[in-house]
């Protein structure tokens, strides 16, 4: 068996997409601010790019700027709209927010002076809305929620929650990283001033993002230069990541329902078996709530990392949290603000799917994890 169910850490970019980024890394290799031939081609691309990136987020092409990929996108969210307009220098996010959207936040703690409110979630990563409203002030300057987690698949009422801070004239953004491909991400639906998506988790490469900025709303560079993307985000443009990534959204948005559909079932039988073969298995994030390819657990009294490798022995690669958190001992703080123990929080086991694994080669995938999990409680 050889199945890799690490689909929130990065996917293979598609053929489709090397396909149509091709001719922009060889024959049409021009740079988009040139005013000759090869520069128009260039510049086109990007254009049909953006509309094609607006038509899915529902917003308008001016409101699109490409970046470097989700990490910059959120940190261009955060700290563009914060020190734009710094009104009262308090921002809310949500206590299981990815480190991009989190770290944004304690910077502007550290360096400008912010203060920073994190709402709780409960047992099953929800933040309740009204929760999140009483968290809101007067001088709130920006608040930002993840539409889907990366760690265990929560998907938050994130209408609600806009609805909530536009209700006060607060600007709020979502980290959409996780979510695009396989949940609507028209901003006119989740009524949403500012959304990040990155390419490499839907079928691009890595290196390639995208934010929408709703027009009006003021923001302040990050990156200072020859004033491209409306000088939002100077630096040439990644002509071919920006055509590959308009590329992968198109085809992820084209079978998103059937797909959303098949791999939903595929998983709700995976968990199933999981929770009734494996002694002990805990599933973490909501049971319905949550993303159609994500299914996460913790095996008490085991080793997440122990149980990793045994897996990928058996040909089946996987991850104990997020990638950016990896390596690292600490327990998640996701799994911590959903109140697991620590000791049990180490334990956690992350599979999440593209839409290739069959039934049974999850049925496969279950039994490889309860001969794994039987294998480290034993040396527990
Ligand atoms: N936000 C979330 C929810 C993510 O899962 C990730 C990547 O794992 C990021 C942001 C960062 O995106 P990128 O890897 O494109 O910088």
């Amino acid at each position: 068996m050889q199945l890799y169910l690490d689909h929130a850490a990065t996917t293979p970019v598609r053929r489709e997409v090397l396909e149509a980024m091709w001719p922009y890394l060889t024959g049409e290799f021009g740079n988009p601010s040139s005013h000759h031939e090869m520069g128009r081609t260039a510049s086109v691309a990007v254009a049909d790019a953006r509309a094609t990136v607006a038509r899915w987020l529902d917003c308008r092409p001016a409101e699109v700027v490409f970046t470097s990929g989700g990490t910059e996108g959120d940190n261009l969210a955060l700290l563009g709209i914060a020190r734009a307009m710094p009104r009262g220098r308090h921002v809310v996010i949500s206590a299981i927010e990815h480190p991009a959207v989190s770290e944004s936040a304690d910077f502007l703690a550290r360096h400008h002076g912010f203060e920073v409110s994190r709402v709780g979630v409960d047992s099953a990563g929800l933040v309740d809305p009204e929760e999140f409203a009483r968290a809101l002030r007067p001088e709130t300057t920006i608040a930002s929620v993840m539409l889907a987690n990366n760690e265990m698949g929560a998907v938050q009422p994130l209408r609600e929650l806009a609805t909530r801070a536009s209700e006060r004239g607060i600007p709020f953004h979502t980290d959409a990283v996780q979510a695009a491909g396989w949940l609507d991400i028209a901003v006119s639906s989740l009524g949403v001033d500012a959304l990040t998506m990155s390419g490499h988790k839907l079928g691009a490469p890595k290196g390639i993002g995208a934010v929408f900025l709703r027009s009006g709303l003021p923001i302040e560079p990050l990156i200072h230069g020859g004033g491209q993307e409306r000088a939002r985000r100077s630096g040439t443009e990644n002509v071919a990541g920006i055509v590959g990534l308009a590329t992968a959204i198109e085809l992820a948005e084209s079978d998103r329902l059937d797909r959303v559909e098949r791999v939903t079932r595929t998983r709700d039988a995976f968990i199933d078996r999981v929770l009734a073969t494996v002694p002990g298995a805990i599933l973490t994030g909501p049971r319905t709530e949550r993303l159609a390819g994500s299914a996460s657990f913790c095996f008490p009294r085991t080793s997440g990392e122990a149980v990793l490798l045994r897996l990928e022995e058996r040909g089946v690669t996987c991850s104990s949290g997020s990638a950016c958190a990896a390596g690292s001992d600490d327990p998640s703080p996701v799994l911590l603000a959903m109140g697991i123990a620590p000791e049990v929080a180490q334990t956690a086991v992350r599979f999440t799917f593209g839409g290739e694994a069959t039934d049974s080669q999850l049925e496969d995938v279950a039994g490889a994890l309860a001969v794994a999990v039987a294998a480290v409680s034993s040396l527990a």
